[in-house]
């Protein structure tokens, strides 16, 4: 069964925000909520410094709390690829998932409903990648099925060091990052 995922290449990131635009535009985000945004982290020490650009957005959980935790069921997997999901007339915006998130990838929707990433699933039922990837100018982003040995997400994972977010909160994110 595909588990779609994504992975990044952060040196790549220049940081432009293309991709925060992107999403915005295609999902109709609200304005002052993102469902994707850039972080900069300083690693390293004085004078060895190094700053990891990244896009960021929900990491499609294989243990996501913010499901297991939904009083409603609302919060959900998805059959295809995996992707957590969130039903919004089910849901009650009650912010347990929220809470539960150690990502901060959801909002409480203008409309009053839990919102975040859906890996553009609209899109990628058509055979399309999501819209932050597709706009990429420097093609830092990879979507794609982890569980297939021969996709480009698979081929740069075996080429590369990676990391995901968090690893020590469990949840097993389905975005990793190369380093
Ligand atoms: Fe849930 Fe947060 Fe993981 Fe997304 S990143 S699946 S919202 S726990
Ligand atoms: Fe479920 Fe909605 Fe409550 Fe989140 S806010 S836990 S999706 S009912």
């Amino acid at each position: 069964m595909a588990r779609f995922g994504m992975v990044i290449d952060s040196a790549k990131c220049v940081g432009c925000m293309d991709c925060v635009v992107a999403c915005k535009t295609e999902n109709g985000v609200p304005e002052g909520f993102n469902r994707d945004w850039i972080e900069y982290e300083v690693q390293g020490k004085y004078p060895s410094l190094h700053m990891e650009i990244r896009s960021e957005r929900c990491n499609h959980c294989n243990n996501p709390p913010c499901v297991y935790c939904c009083p409603t069921g609302a919060s959900h997997v998805h059959d295809l690829g995996g992707v957590v999901l969130i039903t919004h007339n089910v849901c009650i915006g009650c912010k347990a998932c929220i809470a539960s998130c150690p990502y901060d990838a959801r909002f409480i929707h203008s409309d009053g409903y839990a919102d975040k990433c859906t890996f553009c699933i609209h899109r990628v039922e058509k055979g399309l990648d999501p819209a932050c990837v597709s706009v990429c100018p420097t093609r830092c982003m990879s979507f794609g099925d982890l569980e297939d040995p021969n996709s480009e997400v698979t081929r740069l994972l075996q080429s590369r060091n990676h990391h995901a977010l968090m690893p020590e909160a469990g949840t097993k994110p389905c975005i990793l990052y190369l380093v």
